[in-house]
This record gives C-alpha cells, sequence and structure tokens, in this order.
C-alpha cells in the first residue's frame, strides 16, 4: 500500500511519501537505542513536565491536527477535533498517575529469609508500536503516553494511509520536550516491519488492526521471544431485553453502531434484541438511522462520512451482498450512492442466518445486523458466538440479568445500558481473536515494563 494521503471524501491524492530506506530504518532505530539508556534515567517528574507540555500544544493545535486526521481518514472534523482534546487528557491522566502506578510492590520478606524484598517496574526499551488510521492519533497516544511515562522509548509504523498525523505526534512529542529518539516515526510498509521486529534493539511490539496483521507481527514475535500486545477487531453484541429503556436503547445504539464512520473495533456490530421488544426496538432503531446526514465530514451537521478505503468500502459491500444473496433483509441504506468519495450509508440488516459470512465476521462499517432471541440464554449464546470478545454492551434493567451478562458475556468488556467506551481511567483489551494484553489504566502502563524482584540478603 503506497504512504500517501488520499482524501477519502474525494478520492483525490493530496501527498505521496516515499518509504523509509533500510538504512533511514537503521539509524532511526540506532537513535531510539542510544536514546534509551540516558531516558531510562529520567525521573517521572521530567517526563511528565514534558507529556503535559505535548497535552498543551495538542489542545491549542485541535482543530489543526483535526483537519489533517479528517483529509486523511475521513472522520468528521467535530469528531477528529474531540479526538485530540481526548488524548490530550490520555497524556495528562498518565503525566499525573505513572509513579503511582509503577511503585515499587513490598514483598514479604521474612516469608524468603531477606531482610528487605520487593518488586520493581523497569522499562523495557525500544518498543515498536504497529498502528490502525481509524483513531489516527487515539490509538498511538494510548500507547505512547504509558510507554513515555514507564521510560520505554517508541518507534512508530502507522497505517499507510495517515503519514501526516503520524509524523505530526513524533514532532508533538519532541516539541513538547522528550529529547530526540524517544518517539520517531518509520514511515515504512507493512512488509518492512519483520526486519524491524527482528532487530536485537527493538525489544517488544504492540499491534492494533487486523488479525492477519497481528498474527505475522505475533509470530515474528514469538520466535523471536519478544513480548507483545494484541489489539485485534470486534463484533460486539449490543442485547436489548425487555426491561430496557427502548428510546435510549435505540438512540445510543445508533452512536454505537457508526461512530467513527462505522469503523471503531469497539463499535456495537451486532444488535441481539429480545422477541417481546424486537419489533419496538427495530423500528426506533431503523427511523434513526435513516435521519443520519451523510456527507462531507467537513460539514458540522454530517453525522456519516466516508469510508477510510476504497478497499474498506468493497469489503463492507461484499459482507452485504453475500447477507442479502443468502436472504437477509435490508431495512435502511445497503447501497453505495453515486459520486465521487468511499461512502456508504447507514445499514440495517435482518435475517441474518448462520451461513451468512456477516454473522462471523467483522463488518468496518456503518452496517448492523439484527437478530431477535427468545430469551437471556440464546442472547448470550449469539453474542458469543463469533471469534471475537472485545467490546459488549447489555440493555436491561434486571439486577438478576445484568449479573448474568457481567458474567457470561465473553468479552474483554461489558457496558450495562450504555455503549463501549475507551477511557484511560479503564483498563481495554480483547480476549479471543480481538487480542491480547491490555491498554490503558494501570495494566496499561505494566504492559511494557520489566518487573524485577529484589531480593536483599
Ligand atoms: P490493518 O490492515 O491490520 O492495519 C493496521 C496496521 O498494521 C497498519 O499500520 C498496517 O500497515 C499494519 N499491517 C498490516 N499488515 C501487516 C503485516 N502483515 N505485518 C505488519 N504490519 C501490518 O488494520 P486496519 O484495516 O487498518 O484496521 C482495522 C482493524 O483494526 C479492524 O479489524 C479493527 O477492529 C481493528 N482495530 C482494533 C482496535 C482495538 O483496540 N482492538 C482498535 C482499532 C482498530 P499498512 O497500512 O501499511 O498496511
Amino acid at each position: 500500500m503506497a504512504i500517501a494521503t488520499i482524501n477519502p471524501a474525494t478520492g483525490e491524492t493530496v501527498k505521496t511519501f516515499d518509504a523509509a530506506s533500510t538504512a533511514e530504518v537503521q539509524q532511526k532505530i540506532e537513535l531510539a537505542h542510544s536514546r534509551w539508556h540516558s531516558y531510562r534515567k529520567t525521573s517521572f517528574a521530567e517526563r511528565a513536565d514534558w507529556l503535559r507540555a505535548s497535552a498543551d500544544l495538542l489542545d491549542a493545535e485541535a482543530d489543526e491536527v483535526g483537519r489533517l486526521m479528517t483529509t486523511e481518514m475521513g472522520k468528521t472534523f467535530k469528531s477528529a477535533r474531540a479526538e485530540a482534546q481526548k488524548c490530550a487528557k490520555g497524556m495528562r491522566y498518565y503525566a499525573d498517575h505513572a509513579e503511582e502506578f509503577l511503585a515499587d510492590e513490598p514483598g514479604d520478606a521474612d516469608a524468603v529469609g531477606a531482610s528487605k524484598a520487593w518488586m520493581r517496574y523497569q522499562p523495557l526499551g525500544v518498543v515498536l508500536a504497529v498502528m490502525p488510521w481509524n483513531f489516527p492519533l487515539w490509538q498511538v497516544v494510548r500507547f505512547a503516553a504509558p510507554a513515555l511515562m514507564a521510560g520505554n522509548v517508541g518507534l512508530l509504523k502507522h497505517a499507510s494511509n495517515v503519514p501526516q498525523t503520524a509524523l505530526y505526534l513524533s514532532d508533538l512529542l519532541l516539541r513538547g520536550g522528550f529529547p530526540e529518539g524517544c518517539f520517531q516515526t518509520l514511515l515504512i510498509s507493512s512488509s518492512q516491519v519483520e526486519a524491524v521486529l527482528r532487530d536485537h534493539r527493538v525489544v517488544a511490539a504492540t499491534l492494533t488492526g487486523s488479525e492477519p496483521a497481528g498474527r505475522s507481527v505475533a509470530a515474528i514475535c514469538g520466535d523471536e521471544v519478544k513480548h507483545t500486545v494484541l489489539e485485534l477487531g470486534g463484533s460486539d453484541p449490543f442485547v436489548v431485553m425487555p426491561s430496557a429503556d427502548l428510546d435510549k436503547a435505540a438512540e445510543v445504539a445508533v452512536t454505537a453502531r457508526v461512530q467513527n464512520n462505522g469503523q471503531s473495533c469497539i463499535a456495537a456490530k451486532r444488535f441481539i434484541v429480545h422477541t417481546d421488544v424486537y419489533d419496538a426496538f427495530a423500528e426506533r432503531f431503523v427511523a434513526r438511522m435513516k435521519e443520519l446526514t451523510v456527507g462531507d465530514p467537513f460539514d458540522d451537521d454530517t453525522d456519516v462520512g466516508p469510508l477510510a478505503t476504497e478497499q474498506g468500502r468493497e469489503d463492507v459491500e461484499e459482507l452485504v451482498d453475500d447477507a442479502v444473496k443468502a436472504g437477509a433483509t435490508v431495512l435502511c441504506g445497503g447501497t453505495r450512492p453515486e459520486g465521487p468519495g468511499w461512502f456508504y450509508p447507514p445499514t440495517v440488516i435482518s435475517d441474518i442466518t448462520k451461513d451468512m459470512r456477516m454473522y462471523l465476521e467483522e463488518v468496518f462499517g456503518p452496517v448492523a445486523s439484527l437478530y431477535r432471541v427468545a430469551d437471556i440464554d440464546e442472547a448470550i449464546e449469539v453474542a458469543n458466538a463469533t471469534t471475537f470478545g472485545l467490546g459488549s454492551n447489555a440493555w436491561t434493567d434486571d439486577a438478576d440479568e445484568q449479573d448474568r451478562f457481567i458474567a457470561d458475556l465473553y468479552a474483554g468488556q461489558v457496558f450495562i445500558n450504555g455503549m463501549t467506551v475507551s477511557y484511560p481511567e479503564l483498563a481495554f483489551g480483547g480476549v479471543k481473536r480481538s487480542g491480547y494484553g491490555r491498554e490503558l489504566s494501570g495494566h496499561g502502563i505494566r504492559e511494557f515494563c520489566n518487573l524485577k524482584t529484589v531480593w536483599v540478603g
């Protein structure tokens, strides 16, 4: 895939970049590695100052970088600006809390015959981050902010369609005060990733993206015995039970499905509704999906902009066509509009059966599938039926049902009467083929640390 900014609203190529040469990549790895030896000795206070200064710059430049993100991957400008602000908040969160998250943990010295014993979190070194385009700032910041606060240094291989956002971020951290080499962007293609992962100076990797990409990075790192965190795809269930507030559930369902033009790993994708309220929920949900405005992502009135890539739209169309051919019903949307740009309308599909690809696969666009279920057992069975296990949502006012969903939805997170959101304060990650490891909260910052046991006789 060419490294280029291609405006998804028009299809126009705005700017192209040459991939870095092997020599350039080597130079950056060497700079990262030598920088780490001094950077790891900086104090939490110094790192926090640099991160807070970066957050202040980001807040001041939210419009500028928001325009960049919208131009590169098509999210609405209002959501791009909000993403920049969320990143600034995430940076301040780790600036404030890193030291307490990584404080020494006391051990039982008497039990192990020591005069003193404890466990200390130390940074690992140079970590490669392979990141997706869908939240081009936030996905990176939720790795970079804790990693830098822990004393690691980062190399970023961003998705090929968001090179300018990638370069903006490494420059931002430099302007915030981080020493040169702490966080660098490598403009490389995915075929150049293996050499970086196998370099002895790179000690760990994190990848957010699709299952094939995750599998490849994890296999190489497995071969090299290097730690990885994988944040992969999802096909989150959104279960609606009879006691739910249907108006509220339908309103949130729309946001949960079409956020980021339908391209979020934690978007609710499968709407699993108890038969007693199925028709009432479907009517409300479809009516709201039809009301959404699709169009220019820079327009304040737009709810849904284009999909980020031409291939992305073709993938969505293929899944919808496959379901329709096998007998699914299109309740709204389902056909691409005429004209330039990679737009796809908010779409709701019902009568999904197990032989349709959509039953198991992730649809990365504004397409919702509706399932009618007889009771909570069937709801949980359908919810857990995919190979994914990222987020999950259940709507019910019944306390016993809430407990049941919390216990039995097989996912990295469960949201009751709300939609799955990533918060700096809460751990984020998946099970099954949605990946492993955790980001955010105290758990996220400890992922790229060496927990060193200290025993003093
Ligand atoms: P993708 O194709 O896997 O790309 C993600 C990143 O991996 C890009 O930087 C890409 O580079 C790189 N890449 C692709 N193939 C690779 C390989 N074989 N080896 C090394 N790197 C490789 O994913 P995407 O289509 O951009 O993103 C959508 C997917 O990400 C969805 O499945 C979504 O659910 C998932 N996602 C998950 C989370 C989460 O937190 N769990 C968050 C956001 C998105 P190029 O661009 O150069 O190909």
